[in-house]
């Protein structure tokens, strides 16, 4: 059955996104939250994203009208039922993804496909709690979701051949480029990645340089866009944590340890961005 009807689940910076791409590219949406304040700020997000859009003149006005009428929302799990394709984007916690697809493996027809958006979790593991694990697979969206092109998909060890070329072939409807790559931790994105930012974080517990020349040295002499830090910032300092947390039980490998201050910041709710205030502040 062709993929028409996306239920995106979690309504925060790469939800949203991922729902207005969804949108953007003619399918119909269900944005699903449980924080009604999430889905208020998600759908204002979008919103904002598509005005901008057509003030540059990258979309009509009626492209943009086309995408919000497309573009629906809800706090309860109990109206995603109609999905072709659910797309969890959740935090970024093992237990809470698996309590959540056991949900949706009740709620949803048997055709319905269910990807998660992790960064870094087991999908072979999240596959496994529902009666449909040929029927999971990972697409790994990148931040933000509207201007990256990247989309890693992940194979589950159960996914089967089907499933995997209907979410190769949606992906490619969202006009992104895909790679695909085997379930272990991080995949390829998170696994270069994190251990660079964790690394920079190091370099500033240990004070050996500032958060802004930890930022110059990446940006000027690697050619870096933005710095590892600021990065950490726009990522979330929590979900940069949980996925170290993740390479390093994954692995078994202390080089994955995460730096002491950036457990820290996470203690003090120092998330980044979307708290105000991480190794920056924003306003
Ligand atoms: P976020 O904190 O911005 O949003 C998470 C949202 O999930 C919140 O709005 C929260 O209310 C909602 N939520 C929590 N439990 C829920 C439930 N049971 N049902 C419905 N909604 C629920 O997080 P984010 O940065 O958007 O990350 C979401 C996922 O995407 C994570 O798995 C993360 O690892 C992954 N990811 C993040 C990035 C990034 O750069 N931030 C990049 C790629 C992938």
């Amino acid at each position: 059955m062709e993929v028409k009807k996306i239920v995106v689940i979690g309504a925060g910076q790469m939800g949203s996104g991922i729902a207005q791409v969804c949108a953007q590219s003619g399918y119909d949406v269900l944005l699903q939250d449980i924080n009604q304040d999430a889905v208020d700020q998600g759908i204002n997000s979008i919103h904002a994203l598509l005005t901008r859009a057509v003030e540059k003149g990258r979309i009509t006005d009626v492209e943009k009208d086309g995408t919000l009428s497309r573009l629906n929302t809800s706090t309860d799990l109990g109206d995603v039922h109609e999905a072709d394709l659910v797309i969890e984007a959740v935090i970024e916690n093992l237990d809470v993804k698996k309590e959540l697809f056991q949900q949706l493996d009740n709620i949803v027809p048997a055709h319905t496909i269910l990807a998660t958006n992790t960064s870094s979790l087991p999908i072979t593991e999240i596959a496994a709690v529902t009666n449909r694990p040929e029927k999971v697979i990972g697409m790994h969206f990148m931040n933000p979701v509207p201007i990256m092109k990247l989309v890693e998909i992940i194979r589950a060890l159960q996914t089967d051949d089907e499933t995997y070329e209907k979410i190769e072939h949606v992906t490619k409807e969202l006009n992104k480029t895909s790679v695909t790559v085997n379930d272990f931790p991080g995949f390829v994105a998170n696994r270069i990645l994190m251990p660079m930012i964790n690394e920079a974080i190091y370099t500033v517990y240990e004070g050996i340089a500032t958060v802004e020349d930890v930022d110059t040295v990446m940006k000027l002499g690697m050619n870096h866009p933005m710095g590892p830090l600021t990065l950490a910032d726009f990522i979330g300092l929590d979900t940069c944590l949980y996925i170290m947390e993740v390479l390093y039980e994954g692995f078994g490998d202390s080089k994955y340890r995460p730096c002491p201050l950036l457990r820290q910041y996470v203690q003090a709710g120092w998330y980044g961005k979307k708290s105000g205030r991480g190794f920056y502040t924003y306003a």
